[in-house]
């Protein structure tokens, strides 16, 4: 399986200014979609079925995209957040989009302009990173493109995936 984005462009370009306290709030009630690759790195890593720890969801406008979201538990803690410790028990092998929180995630209006770089404040505010303004539109751009590349993946497993996910 092949991975097409380069992971260590997008983290190494992001800089922790505040660190993050590990509260664990940035866990709850998340929509992380996962691409196929990590879909497969997880369920390798963990050796649990896809219906254990994810869904698949068609995209409401266009259905023929179908869409693998990480489940969340009744309190709206994310499946893989050990509650009592905040801490992700697939640290190693989480989502970019887990990586990436809260540069590529949360709407512009909270990012603060500085000069030439971007800073980005958590939802508690506690942590905050920043990043170039220039490498964030690569990244933004980087991350269209494999996100375009990976619903065609999984379209092209589709029929795959639905049998995986209703053993
Ligand atoms: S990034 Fe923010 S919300 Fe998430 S664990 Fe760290 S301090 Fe808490
Ligand atoms: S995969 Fe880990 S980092 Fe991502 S939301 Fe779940 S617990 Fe948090």
């Amino acid at each position: 399986m092949s991975i097409i984005i380069d992971e260590s462009r997008f983290l190494s370009a992001i800089k922790e200014v505040k660190k993050c306290t590990a509260c664990g709030k940035c866990c709850y009630n998340k929509d992380i979609y996962l691409t196929l690759d990590e879909f497969e790195r997880i369920k390798e890593k963990t050796g649990l079925k896809p219906r254990e720890f994810a869904t698949l969801k068609q995209n409401p406008f266009v259905p023929s995209i179908y869409m693998i979201r990480l489940k969340n538990k009744p309190s709206g803690a994310c499946i893989f957040l050990d509650e009592e410790t905040n801490k992700c028990k697939i640290h190693d092998i989480k989502p970019l989009q887990c990586k990436t929180y809260p540069v590529l995630f949360i709407p512009e209006a909270q990012y603060e302009k500085k000069g030439a770089w971007l800073y980005f404040t958590c939802e508690t505010g506690d942590a905050v990173f920043k990043v170039k303004a220039k490498d964030f539109k690569n990244l933004v751009e980087m991350r269209q493109i494999s996100l375009m590349i990976d619903y065609a993946k999984i379209m092209t497993e589709i029929e795959r995936i639905k049998r995986e996910f209703e053993e």
